[in-house]
């Protein structure tokens, strides 16, 4: 496996599927078109937009067509970033009167640092604690979303443990107290069943990178119905939700993916369970003073968050690159120092064991030689630096 990229880090993003890749070539240099001008060569890239555009309205059982034949509840963005800004500045708008925002502690940076921004701004912003676990308290939700509240938003899926959270449970707190439920649904879509059709969210977030289309294309899913106002002001692009010329070749990307997704979903991700699984059995029968961070009962089929302790994170990723793996730690540098990441620290996983956390996260390019090489190189790699820990012995 020399000179070998394994590559299970797929979390932070995944490599463009190179059936997608072909999709989006012509979208480049021959049909660059634009899709809002009025002659032919622009308009049949529109006609190719609307194609993508059901195709990832299809992935989440959203509906294709609305009377004037438009997938409407789709709305194209640069990113899920931009999808979860969009959606919670939306969500205050058109809801003037209330001005409570409530949210998990464990949300990706996308949805907690813009509440960090709106609690600098006066607004009031709660934050649901979860338990050691990572499982939200659904007492405490219930608690904290009241008749100020104009929008809950809680992650489907959490993009360090995998952890899966109750959306639909939650949507109905949040409708009880008249309140926009969102869900940052980047890390779940392509992973697990998502359906629009019988579902209470209002508005769900999706990123193309995280599911082998490339990165800069977003969408931002609103339920027929929602009202919404637009982030981004501009030209009419979008129906006027999102302004901006289209990225055509990420739309079409975005769509060959899910299209993928689509059709692969069940088998693929029963493949990457296995992966996923083979390799924390190892991980388990071979190394001591490990544990694996999350809800085993609720948990994307890809991703692990197994903490070695009493050693750090970081120095495993060092060795690993070495060896051409590249995974994540659980922990962000903040002020130059590595803190342990906000979503162990909210678990209260004990900080000698948040620092030794590793994140493995697989996709459909992963196989079991590459999972059986980690196993290979692992144990010697924790003993190394075990052995030099002072807080081991
Ligand atoms: N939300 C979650 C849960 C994520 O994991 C990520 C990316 O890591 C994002 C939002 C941000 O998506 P993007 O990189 O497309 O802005």
């Amino acid at each position: 496996m020399k000179n070998r990229i394994i590559y299970v880090d797929n979390n932070a993003t995944t490599a463009v599927a190179p059936e997608v890749f072909e999709q989006m070539r012509p979208f480049f240099c021959e049909r660059y078109g634009n899709p809002s001008s009025i002659h032919s060569f622009g308009g049949k890239v529109a006609y190719e937009v609307a194609e993508a555009r059901r195709r990832v309205a299809a992935l989440i059982g959203a509906s294709q067509r609305d009377p004037d034949n438009e997938a409407t509840e789709i709305v194209f963005t640069g990113c899920g970033t931009e999808s979860d800004n969009a959606a919670i500045w939306s969500a205050l708008q058109v809801c003037p009167k209330k001005s409570k925002v409530v949210m998990s502690k464990v949300e990706h940076p996308a949805v907690l640092n813009l509440g960090r921004e709106l609690d600098r701004r006066g607004y009031p912003v709660a934050y649901v604690p979860v338990d050691t676990h990572g499982r939200l308290d659904m007492a405490r939700l219930n608690e904290m979303v009241d008749d100020q509240t104009a929008v809950v938003s809680i992650m489907w899926a959490n993009n360090e443990t995998g952890n899966l959270y109750p959306v639909e449970e939650i949507a109905q707190v949040a409708h009880a107290h008249g309140a926009l439920f969102h869900t940052d649904a980047v890390q779940a879509v392509g992973k697990v069943p998502v359906n629009m059709a019988d579902s209470g969210i209002d508005m769900l977030s999706l990123s193309g990178h995280k599911l082998h289309a490339p990165k800069g294309i977003g969408a931002l899913y609103v339920r027929r119905g929602v009202r919404f106002r637009p982030y981004l002001v501009g030209g009419h692009q979008e129906k006027g939700r999102r302004a901006g010329t289209e990225n055509v070749s990420g739309i079409i990307g975005f769509g060959a993916a899910a299209e993928l997704a689509r059709q692969n979903l069940s088998v693929e991700n029963e493949r990457v369970r296995r992966l996923r699984d083979r390799l924390e059995k190892g991980v388990i029968n071979t190394i001591p003073a490990v544990r694996i961070n999350g809800d085993s009962e609720n948990r994307l089929p890809n991703t692990t968050c197994i903490s070695f302790e009493f050693i750090e994170g970081e120095s495993i990723l060092m060795l690993f690159d070495q060896l051409g793996i590249c995974a994540s730690s659980g922990s962000a540098c903040t002020t130059g120092s590595l803190e342990p990441s906000h979503v162990l620290r909210a678990m209260g996983v004990p900080y000698t064991a948040a620092h030794g956390a590793v994140r493995f996260s697989f996709s459909r390019y992963n196989t079991e030689q590459e999972v059986d090489y980690i196993l290979e190189h692992l144990p010697p790699i924790i003993k190394r630096l075990r052995d030099i820990s002072p807080y081991w012995h």
